[in-house]
């Protein structure tokens, strides 16, 4: 005897909004898809790809990126990187790199990207490694989440045009002004040991330098910018005990000048924070890079890096805006300042 059938009232999250889901997303990844496809248009006839920057990607996340990214480019190990921005290949390049160093690297990100298969450079800030020290802009997030508002003299963009120095008093006096205790114990703040970053540099991945404290360079003064440069260039070559390859500035603000002393101290390449896609027209010492994030999906991933085939659209995450393409960012022999 067959069971009576029981009446299967719909709710609100039942058929007819998967249908309408399953829509969306058929459509989102057509119009990935096709903004890839104007992406590669723009780009006809040159060499070249894209060189992405991250901060910390869970493995979930890390995972669905690098399926996303694969539809489209090659993933190349830095040292194919100056070889790749010459000679095209089959299908653009895209190197993966992560800045600052921090622990969830080593656990989340790191294994997730060894298990796929996918090269990457991991830009650790020395001084935060050998210390433990967190960083400022770490400081900060955590007052405003203790506060639930920016509290004066902590909105981001004001704090970019200071001195380490002053950020860190800036810091601490709100630290002392609220009583508060931060908690800085989550594995997307602390940072890597000196073994994580060694054990990394075993299986394959490139450890470079990103500073020794994470200063805004161009806030500095030329003489600590260079020793900063320097040092975390030297600290990685000592503690990986191969050649430091790159460096990446932190919070992507430089000058030619300090571009240009990266290069004298040693490294093959030198990374900027300019949303554009690389080849060979840059210099090696002022290579652009795309910002992604853990959370960003396959569209807006898509989206961002048409968007950087342009050259022009995309703001620099350093703080100057579009102003980058204005610039003379292809001259070799540039001596001038920017902002
Ligand atoms: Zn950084």
């Amino acid at each position: 005897m067959r069971p009576a059938r029981v009446p299967v009232r719909r709710g609100p999250h039942d058929a007819a909004p998967r249908v309408t889901i399953a829509a969306l997303m058929t459509v989102g990844s057509a119009v990935a898809a096709g903004s890839m496809a104007v992406a590669r248009r723009l780009r006809a006839g040159r060499a070249g790809g894209v060189i992405v920057t991250q901060h910390v990607a869970s493995a979930l996340q890390t995972r669905a990126q690098v399926n996303a990214l694969r539809r489209w480019f090659d993933f190349i190990h830095h040292d194919e990187l100056l070889d790749r921005l010459e000679r095209p290949g089959r299908r653009p390049f895209c190197l993966l790199t992560f800045d600052d160093g921090k622990r969830s690297i080593a656990t989340q990100t790191a294994p997730e990207l060894e298990r796929l298969g996918v090269p990457a450079v991991f830009y650790v800030t020395t001084g935060f490694l050998t210390d433990g020290s967190p960083l400022w802009f770490d400081r900060r997030e955590a007052i405003i989440k203790s506060l639930g508002h920016v509290p004066p003299g902590l909105e981001i963009d004001d704090l970019k045009r200071l001195s380490l120095e002053v950020i860190h008093d800036r810091l601490d006096r709100a630290c002392a002004g609220h009583r508060l205790v931060l908690d800085l114990t989550s594995d997307d703040v602390l940072p890597m040991s000196w073994d994580d970053a060694r054990a990394l540099a075993r299986r394959g991945f490139t450890i470079a330098a990103h500073g020794v404290h994470h200063c805004v360079l161009t806030r500095e003064t030329e003489t600590r910018a260079f020793c900063e440069i320097r040092q975390s260039i030297e600290d990685v070559t000592s503690r990986i005990g191969v050649p430091c390859a790159s460096f990446a500035f932190p919070n992507g603000n430089y000058t030619p000048r300090l571009a240009r002393h990266a290069l004298e101290c040693g490294v093959r390449t030198v990374m900027t924070t300019e949303p554009a896609w690389a080849d060979g027209r840059y210099p090696c010492w002022r290579l652009p890079r795309v910002e992604l994030f853990g959370r960003d999906t396959t569209l807006k991933v898509a989206l961002k890096l048409s968007a950087a085939a342009t050259g022009r659209l995309l703001a620099n995450p350093d703080g100057t805006g579009r102003r980058y393409w204005r610039t003379d960012r292809f001259g070799r022999h540039d001596a001038t300042s920017l902002p």
